[in-house]
């Protein structure tokens, strides 16, 4: 097996090479791009399994990047934004990025969600393997071929729309997922302008799955950008 190769466009050299150090001692390849231009070259010409991407680059916005690239592959590719610009992490996940991270970060966070976002490209991949349709959470069962939730082996009634936001994180699992996604997934796209009703839903979901509502250890608020389900 070859280890997973992680391509990493930062124009930063003290973040690169924290990149680098971080991601080869846990035994990943790792190439490298300090801009837009080199980082289209590296994706196009290698392939790598994963791209990590700095939005803000010399040469083009990162935006453009993930664009391009979505227009011929599902490569994930995780963001680097800095605090506070929660409208770039929107912009970029609507046109394609898979998760993000917020600068500064630490090992421990990099290295959860670049395996998370591997582990769904995999899974994607082997779309031939009969899908695990039960997940878990805390003391929560969710069943997404029966639609049966249960907490602590207790059966717990779900609307419609509250299963199909929770089945939607569930698929999702470990991934943040904006307003925008959720509302398009789970309402239709005439109700993309309508967050409230995710928020409404969301807290419902909360006070039937979670021990304390206004303390998730699950079901989270990405503030600002949208919800994620919290996979161990
Ligand atoms: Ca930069």
């Amino acid at each position: 097996m070859n280890p997973p190769t992680i391509a990493v466009i930062e124009d930063e050299t003290p973040i690169r090479r924290f990149l680098r150090a971080s991601l080869s001692a846990e035994g990943y390849r790792v190439l490298e791009a300090e801009d837009a231009a080199g980082g289209l070259r590296t994706i196009t010409g290698q392939r790598p399994d994963l791209v990590l991407l700095d939005l803000a680059l010399p040469d083009r916005d990162g935006l453009d990047i993930i664009r391009t690239v979505r227009e011929w592959s599902a490569v994930p590719i995780i963001v680097l934004s800095a605090r506070g610009e929660e409208n770039s992490k929107i912009t970029s996940l609507n046109a394609g990025a898979d998760d993000y991270l917020t600068k500064p970060f630490g090992v421990g966070e990099l290295l959860a969600r670049v395996r998370v976002a591997l582990r769904h490209a995999a899974r994607i991949n082997s779309s031939s393997e009969p899908e695990e349709t039960a997940f878990r959470f805390g003391d929560v069962r969710v069943d997404l071929a029966s639609r049966i939730v249960t907490r602590d082996g207790e059966e717990v009634k779900l609307t419609k729309l509250e299963f199909d936001l929770l089945a939607t994180l569930v698929r999702n699992a470990g991934k943040v997922l904006t307003h925008r996604f959720l509302l398009e997934k789970v309402w239709g796209p005439q109700a993309v302008d309508e967050p409230h009703y995710v928020r409404v839903f969301m807290a419902s979901l909360r006070k039937k799955l979670e021990e304390n509502a206004s303390r998730p250890r699950y079901l989270l608020t990405e503030q600002g950008v949208g919800y994620r389900l919290k996979s161990d």
